[in-house]
């Protein structure tokens, strides 16, 4: 064991950090058993606490409880078993090629882990937001520090109270409150920061992580558009907006990241698409607890106060009635609303809905690149032209046809927006590995050409 940094007896969480460090170094979290117990352990988590994870995002979000299964006990549930399925090959060494000239000798790709982590969650999935990294960072061998978001105090309650029950309670530990103590985590050396939440307070996280170089993954938010193609067809019309429907409103009543923010569809399919939204939300809304709840007053008043530009407010065609006791929004249609107005230049992250009209389905595209890159495009179409361009024309983290947000449930492909890192299923165990290069040879075959004094000619040139 080497002796505590300066830097890690800051006042905060110094002894926090060299305690883990210290069960780190002792190489406990990198041994594979260990590993897979912990990720049994969170299986167990899922499965005996399932009750108190529901009562607390309900209490947290008013999330109903099929809701919760789906989106957060379930999903991360299936992705921690495929991790222990798949965790000996994901850690085993891979064989890389070797050159002849280097013959003989062997070139490995050995997955390390990084040692002591952090992982910041956000509040509107707040378990899987916390946990699937989580199972990330134990199945790849590190120690690991979660703070929760303190907007949804059930939830980090409930997790700062179960995890030292299910983990290992000396390499993994809970950190609960609000900036000031995220402030202050990351005043110390990290190995890894991995965080989950808005592009004010990811910047901050950045900036303090530079002073110590600490690598930093961040995910953030965006506006997810969503093409919705003239189907010619009833019953596959009334599939997509069925799908458009439970993935903008009850998904935590849009409140999700990867949200479908706005629609973009041609003119003349604007009328048929907003009654068939209309009906569609008339039948799966029959209760008001089927839609999360606004998270809190904050985000109540930036929801209402995007209606507050009166071209906005004048642009709703369904919906629009807020009711501050309750913190509640109707699912609100909004079409055309000013490109220019805080609606279409923010992230709405709530349950109001903008459709813009295009000319032709294709312009989307042009429209699309005019807009930063977004964590996810979506396009309900069988135009598979329109499909390639898409791909081939456009960036985002990730690409989804005649679908929204169950993108999120696959742990075979990667999760995130561009260039800040992704997770998600082996991606996870990636996020909080070094992949470390190694190189054998052997003493037998000794080129003398490669050293001074130098021969042109013996070097082949
Ligand atoms: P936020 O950015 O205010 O908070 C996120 C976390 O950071 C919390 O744990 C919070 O306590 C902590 N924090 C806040 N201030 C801090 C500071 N100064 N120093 C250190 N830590 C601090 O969260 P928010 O704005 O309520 O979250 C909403 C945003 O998160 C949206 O933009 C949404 O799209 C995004 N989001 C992204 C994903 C994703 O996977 N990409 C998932 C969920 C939410």
């Amino acid at each position: 064991m080497g002796s505590v940094p300066e830097e890690e007896k800051a006042p905060g969480f110094g002894d926090l950090l060299s305690d883990l460090r210290e069960v780190y170094e002792s190489g406990r979290t990198q041994d594979l058993e260990w590993r897979q117990s912990q990720l049994r352990g969170l299986i167990r988590l899922l499965e005996e606490e399932e009750e108190e994870i529901f009562d607390a995002l309900h209490e947290d979000l008013g999330k109903h409880r099929l809701e919760a299964f789906r989106d957060e006990v379930g999903v991360l549930k299936k992705s921690v078993v495929d991790k222990l399925q798949n965790l000996k090959n994901w850690a085993a060494p891979e064989k890389a090629h070797t050159p002849l000239v280097a013959f003989p000798a062997t070139a490995l790709v050995v997955p390390e882990p990084l040692g002591v982590v952090l992982i910041f969650s956000c509040w509107n999935l707040p378990i899987g937001l916390a946990l699937e990294p989580l199972s990330g960072a134990l199945a790849a061998g590190n120690a690991a520090v979660v703070k929760p978001s303190e907007l949804a105090p059930s939830t980090s309650a409930f997790l700062a109270a179960n995890i030292p029950k299910y983990l290992d309670s000396k390499a993994v530990k809970v950190v609960e409150g609000g900036p000031e103590v995220g402030d202050k985590l990351m005043d110390h050396p990290w190995d890894k920061v991995l965080f989950t939440g808005s592009s004010r307070v990811g910047r901050l996280i950045m900036t303090k992580a530079a002073k110590h170089l600490t690598p930093v993954a961040l995910e953030l938010g965006s506006k997810c558009p969503c093409i919705v193609d003239w189907l010619d067809s009833n019953r596959d019309s009334q599939v997509a907006v069925n799908r458009i429907t439970g993935a903008k409103w009850s998904t935590c009543s849009g409140q999700a990241c990867i949200a479908i923010d706005y629609l973009l569809v041609e003119e003349e399919f604007a009328p048929i698409l907003i009654e068939m939204l209309k009906s569609t939300l008339e039948r799966f809304f029959t209760r008001p607890e089927y839609m999360a709840r606004i998270l809190n007053e904050k985000h109540f008043q930036r929801l209402s106060g995007f209606l507050a530009d009166r071209r906005v407010a004048s642009s709703v065609v369904h919906g629009g009635h807020f009711n501050p006791k309750t913190l509640s929004i109707e699912p609100t249609l909004l079409l055309n609303p000013p490109l220019d107005s805080d609606i279409m230049t923010e992230e709405i992250f709530g349950p109001l809905l903008p459709i813009i009209t295009v000319k032709k389905i294709e312009d989307s595209i042009k429209f699309l690149k005019s807009k930063p890159k977004p964590l996810a495009i979506y396009a309900f179409t069988r135009n598979e032209k329109l499909k390639q361009r898409i791909i081939d024309e456009t960036s985002s983290g990730s690409v989804t046809f005649n679908d929204a947000i169950v993108q999120y449930g696959l742990e075979s492909i990667p999760f995130g927006g561009v260039g800040f890192g992704q997770y998600h299923g082996k991606y996870s165990f990636e996020m909080f590995s070094h992949k470390k290069a190694v190189f054998k040879r052997s003493f037998l075959i000794e080129f003398m050409f490669r050293y001074p004094p130098w021969d042109e000619i013996k070097m082949g040139m």
